[in-house]
């Protein structure tokens, strides 16, 4: 059995739809098995084009469907039609105060779009069917093209299956702008589409642009007096001072909870400062990190190890090595020397006995940066109470 067509080609290869007016001595052929059909133009059935009895046509619904589907439309962008071809598109998607409409008040979301709205956007001024998407190996069941000849539009018609990922991807890296869509026959055996992906970038924005406009035009007049107040109102200095201690309060308890105070130290390790001291004439070739040093003694003579957890080494030069630290602290920090004599030689010249640097023990300086950032917001806070009460 054979099914119902919709269009058919005349005798000039002209596709034809049952909805036109045609000329019953004409002939029309089956666009599948190009076998001749008849017009069934009766009053209670659908009209349609009807196969000859002893038809061999194989086209199933789905077939004619999806070409039918398709000629109509590259049809209609052809014309630069498509007025009666209404989509309906999710605005929410685009516009939020839309979707809080929705949800408050129960607005429809959903916009009625014509095929004619979307073609004039994008400036499309004609169409092919089954083409190849241009750079690609993909065929589009529709190509429009726009009048600058360099952008193009897809439609694909969904009707067994739907279009496969890369395409989709591939028009989405392109920026080219696509429907893909579900047609249907509605009742009266016209046809019909529903939305099942697209891609229009830009289309939607003057929506956006049209609502937001309408929300402020509607909500200026409700608050314009309150507004002008707002503005009229001066920030007098004591309502800045009064901000001012809550800042410096709420820091001082961010700092007494520790947690600014780590941040700082986190911030300050992920610079990692170091310097090095080597000794001339030396090569690096690992590191490892030292625990602690250690004097030892080879025929009454003093030298100096450094252990780490894995080695036990001899400082070499170690007296080079010193002058090299000593000199490259000089150059940032005051460094004192400590002179007296060794306990128990009261006779002996006086010497270097040892150095006082100008920094903080490190285990010592977290705690001396907390204790001047409290200083300094006391300070602050004590400040502002102060102005505050002067004002009283
Ligand atoms: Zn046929």
């Amino acid at each position: 059995m054979s099914v119902k067509l919709h269009c058919a080609y005349d005798q000039r290869d002209n596709l034809r739809y049952i909805g036109d007016r045609l000329e019953k001595n004409l002939k029309y052929f089956c666009p599948h098995c190009k076998e001749e059909v008849s017009i069934k133009k009766g009053t209670i059935r659908e009209h349609h084009f009807s196969h000859k009895p002893n038809s061999n046509c194989s086209a199933t619904s789905e077939t004619i469907l999806h070409f039918e589907a398709k000629h109509y439309l590259a049809e209609q962008i052809a014309n630069l039609d498509g007025e009666e071809v209404i989509f309906s598109f999710n605005l929410g998607k685009y516009i939020p105060a839309l979707n809080v409409l929705n949800k408050k008040a129960g607005i429809n979301v959903n916009s009625n779009i014509s095929l004619y709205e979307i073609i004039h956007f994008f400036r499309i001024y004609n169409s092919t069917v089954e083409a190849i998407i241009p750079e690609s190996k993909y065929i589009a069941d529709i190509i429009a093209y726009s009048s600058s000849g360099t952008s193009y539009f897809v439609v694909e018609i969904f009707v067994s299956h739907e279009s496969d990922k890369p395409k989709i991807d591939h028009l989405f890296n392109k920026r080219i702008p696509y429907l893909e869509l579900i047609p249907f026959f509605d009742d009266s055996g016209k046809i019909q589409f529903t939305v099942h992906g697209y891609y229009l970038p830009g289309f939607f924005d003057p929506y956006k642009g049209k609502v937001d406009n309408a929300f402020l035009e509607q909500l200026y007049p409700l608050y314009e007096n309150s507004l002008i107040e707002m503005a009229k109102r001066r920030i007098d200095e004591e309502e800045i001072l009064k901000l001012k201690l809550l800042a410096v309060q709420s820091l001082k308890k961010d700092v007494e909870k520790d947690s600014l105070y780590s941040e700082v130290i986190t911030a300050l390790d992920e610079y990692s400062m170091t310097t090095n001291i080597q000794n001339e004439m030396t090569l690096v070739e690992r590191t490892e990190i030292l625990e602690e040093v250690i004097t030892r003694f080879y025929s009454n003579s003093p030298y100096l190890v450094g252990k780490t957890s894995k080695s036990s080494l001899v400082i070499r030069k170690e007296t080079q090595m010193f002058k090299k630290i000593i000199d490259q602290l000089l150059t940032q920090i005051n460094i004192s020397v400590l002179i007296g004599k060794t306990m128990g030689q009261e006779e002996q010249k006086e010497g270097i006995i040892g150095f006082e640097l100008g920094i903080p023990q490190p285990s010592q300086l977290s705690k001396a940066i907390e204790k001047a950032l409290e200083l300094k917001l006391d300070d602050y806070e004590r400040r502002f109470e102060k102005k505050l009460m002067g004002r009283k």
